[in-house]
């Protein structure tokens, strides 16, 4: 299959070239030329253990991997994972869902498709014949960092670079980063938010002189953020397999229609479900869920897109973003799939900080997307809540999507099964969980996640007690006009 830009202006190339590029030459994202229609093999993947539906989904748009190689990469990627199958799907009440995707290496969904990327990426090079070392330039609201660094680590031929805003992340997620290993690992603290992180990456990402230069060195620049396409792929799997996991233990029957809550930053992960409905998985509603930074809730009620707006340090940091990237991929479907409309629009977007679609376009959106937010109380106030009524603690990101589709499921009449994916381990984001909890501050994110076992009784997961005793390697705090500087500093 071929994949082509949003903006048109790039070649059309084949998955290996587009994940191995991760952005295109003209600044649009990749895209596939078509939607593969799964709908004949649903039921042969109801049959399937997990890692052999994401092979058979990222199989039908990456015909240029192997086959039996991709499924034993997917195996690989999978058994990474604490259970067996990693993203499994807990009922809390009559017809509502939790799936939890945070049981990877990093406790955060982002493992789903980083413990993979890596795999899909180095493939993507060789088949594309692309000789150079590969320096991955990641932005980060948290997350992504921390997945993209433990999936990148002593990789051979690659280099991986990490920018977080150094007040934008919680102290877990910090020391997350700071503790890396590997040999061919960075991270620097960038002095802004994770718009200005993901606007310095962008940048160096669309340097032709700095791209010339990398080039005589022998490097090529390459993303690991959601606008790579091997990052969004494997993120279409786990809708597949949710409702797969459904049709199996008898919760709905196939080919029933089921609602997916997504809490949402960058747009990448509710986007994969976009493309899993449009390959014919049987979803109803996708509903997108903000904190207080709430330009997607706002751009699905009136059509406009407005970034110029207060940014809001909220406690589910990962989805503090103004500029969510892959709604690029979103619109340009919307347009039907016009470039140089979607390229007016961005171009509009990074000019004035906004652009609008038409009300056609808004029709079709809200068709297929419900989109409301939750302010810090009612996060608080939802995490409280769910713990007292079913004993389950959700983190800050995952409790605004619960609040979202309690708002959404009070006034509809739509009675489907509906799936609020669960992003985070609640122990990422342990001061606040437990405040909300207990009504206790305190300060050191370690005591607070003992505190919080003693209140919930939820085991801490290793990978959060380690980190104490862990060496601290990056401490390195820059501002965003060094950047550029720092990632030549790496290389040297
Ligand atoms: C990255 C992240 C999100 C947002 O996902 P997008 O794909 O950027 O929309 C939500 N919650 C958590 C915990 C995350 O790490």
């Amino acid at each position: 299959m071929n994949f082509i830009s949003t903006r048109g202006k790039d070649q059309v190339i084949n998955g290996a070239s587009a994940i191995a590029k991760g952005l295109a030459d003209d600044g649009g994202l990749f895209v596939p030329e078509y939607f593969p229609n799964l709908s004949d093999r649903l039921k042969d993947l109801l049959e399937m253990d997990y890692a052999e539906r994401a092979a058979t989904v990222l199989g039908s748009f990456l015909e240029e991997y192997d086959k039996a190689e991709l499924l034993s990469a997917c195996q690989k990627a999978y058994a990474k994972f604490e259970d067996e199958d990693p993203a499994p799907v807990v009922r809390t009440d009559d017809k509502f869902y939790i799936m939890e995707l945070f049981h990877g290496p990093t406790l955060a969904f982002k493992d789903v498709a980083l413990t993979l990327l890596p795999y899909l990426l180095r493939k993507g090079c060789d088949i594309s014949g692309i000789k150079e070392e590969v320096l991955i330039l990641v932005a980060t609201s948290g997350d992504t960092g921390k997945a993209a660094l433990e999936g990148f680590k002593d990789q051979e031929g690659i280099k991986i670079m990490v920018f977080y805003p150094s007040e934008g992340v919680s102290d877990m997620q910090k020391a997350q980063m700071c503790t890396q290993e590997g040999n061919n690992v960075n991270v620097v603290a960038v002095k802004g938010n994770f718009d200005d992180c993901q606007t310095a990456v962008k940048k160096i990402f669309s340097s032709k002189d700095f791209n010339f230069d990398l080039k005589k060195r022998g490097v090529v620049l390459s993303s690991a953020n959601s606008i790579n396409f091997g990052r969004l792929a494997p993120q279409i799997t786990y809708y597949f397999s949710a409702y797969c996991d459904l049709v199996n233990s008898g919760e709905i029957n196939f080919s029933d229609k089921v609602n997916f809550v997504v809490p949402t930053g960058n747009f990448g992960n509710i986007l994969a479900g976009y493309y899993a409905k449009k390959m014919g998985l049987p979803i109803d509603k996708l509903i997108c869920a903000s904190n207080s930074n709430n330009v997607l809730t706002e751009f699905f009620a009136g059509g406009e897109y407005d970034a110029n707006r207060e940014f809001f340090k909220t406690m589910s940091p990962s989805m503090d973003i103004l500029i969510s990237s892959n709604l690029e991929r979103l619109v340009f479907e919307l347009s039907n799939r016009d470039a140089a409309l979607t390229e007016s629009r961005m171009n509009e977007l990074k000019k004035q900080g906004k652009y609008s679609i038409t009300e056609t376009e808004l029709e079709k959106l809200n068709e297929e997307f419900f989109a409301d937010f939750c302010d810090e109380d009612e996060c608080l106030q939802e995490i409280y809540d769910y713990f007292e009524e079913y004993g389950y603690v959700l983190d800050p990101h995952t409790s605004v999507a619960v609040k979202v589709a309690k708002n959404f499921l009070s006034f509809t009449e739509n009675q489907n099964a509906t799936v609020v994916l669960s992003t985070a381990s609640p122990y990422k984001f342990t001061q606040s969980v437990l405040k909300a909890i207990t009504g206790k501050s305190v300060s050191d994110a370690f005591k607070g996640a003992d505190m919080l076992m003693n209140e919930t009784a939820m085991p801490i997961p290793t990978q959060i007690s380690t980190l104490k005793t862990k060496e601290k390697r990056f401490t390195k705090v820059i501002d965003k006009t060094e950047t550029l500087n720092a990632v030549i500093d790496f290389l040297e």
